[in-house]
């Protein structure tokens, strides 16, 4: 289908031919801005209750969670005919890597599995294990996710990340360098950062070696941080309402590099997890929906700034 930007869906089939469906696992890892080694309260945003399916419990084992995210996903969509395990809360990278390869193989010795996606922070990896993600990509489709959020030290720091930019950066680049698909995930209207400051990411965002990216706008969870924050200064937040936001991603991704793949515009997670206002309650179907056809009535394109904003600098 020919679409106004460079979809997952088409990078997908290109790779395997076929729709691909990604499972969610929790595969009982930790995360070093919540155990204590960096900090014990973790990103202010934080709430993996708000993003992990019903289906993924750490008691349960990576193959149970595996066969029954398969089993949800195909009642539910009946389209996909691959499936890749998604480790996906916490820091899917965070314990030895002897660990870790125990933890994966369970999940590559599957025969409905064509590959992995492993989410994490840009500070929990290493060589070795980029080494070993290579080796099994050679069987296995492997991509890393990173937890970028902000490309600006001062919101990183607001927010408690742990890390700064140049962190992430490195290991975007390290990933490259091992010829690991890798993928980057960003919030957008974290607190102190203009539109501007925003739309300028793109600039830098398209810079980075990265296969796909994930946006999502800020929604403030119940029991976080900064949903405190927030309860004593709404003022000091600016949360896009959909009209907004659809324009603003849709100029965004003009400046964005056409060859970075774009996984999500936005995050849908339950109302009932939100100290913020939902989105009338849609499905990320529905907004990816109104983005494109927001995007026709623009006549506009992932890109169509892109070239120019090169030319400029
Ligand atoms: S967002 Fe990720 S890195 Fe931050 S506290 Fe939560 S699990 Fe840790």
């Amino acid at each position: 289908m020919n679409r106004r930007f460079n979809s997952y869906n088409s990078y997908f089939t290109k790779l395997f031919g076929a729709r691909v469906q990604k499972i969610s696992i929790d595969a009982g890892f930790s995360c070093p801005n919540r155990d204590g080694k960096l900090s014990t309260g973790g990103c202010t945003f934080c709430s993996n209750a708000a993003f992990n399916p019903s289906y993924c419990k750490p008691e349960k084992s990576v193959r149970q969670q595996i066969e029954e995210g398969i089993e949800f996903h195909q009642k539910r969509y009946r389209r996909a005919s691959q499936y890749l395990a998604y480790f996906q809360a916490y820091s899917n990278t965070y314990k030895p890597l002897d660990e870790l390869e125990q933890i994966y193989q369970q999940a590559l010795d599957m025969p409905s599995i064509a590959g992995i996606v492993i989410g994490t922070r840009p500070d929990c990896i290493d060589e070795p294990l980029l080494h070993y993600l290579n080796e099994i990509q050679k069987n296995h489709y492997v991509m890393l996710e990173y937890g970028v959020e902000s490309v600006y030290d001062v919101t990183l720091k607001r927010v408690n990340r742990g890390h700064d930019f140049a962190t992430a950066k490195r290991a975007i680049q390290l990933t490259a360098e091992y010829g690991i698909p890798c993928g980057g995930h960003f919030i957008f209207g974290l607190p102190g950062e203009t539109k501007a400051m925003m739309l300028d990411a793109a600039d830098v965002i398209s810079q980075l070696p990265l296969t796909t990216v994930k946006f999502h706008q800020l929604q403030i969870f119940k029991g976080t941080k900064m949903a405190e924050e927030y309860l004593q200064h709404p003022d000091a937040f600016h949360l896009f309402d959909l009209e907004e936001y659809i324009d603003f991603v849709i100029d965004f991704a003009e400046r964005l590099n056409p060859n970075i793949v774009i996984e999500r515009f936005a995050g849908e997670v339950p109302p009932r997890y939100l100290v913020s206002e939902p989105w009338m309650n849609l499905r990320y179907d529905e907004v990816l929906h109104r983005i494109e056809k927001r995007m026709e009535e623009r006549d506009t394109w992932q890109g169509k700034r892109y070239k120019k904003q090169l030319e400029c600098t």
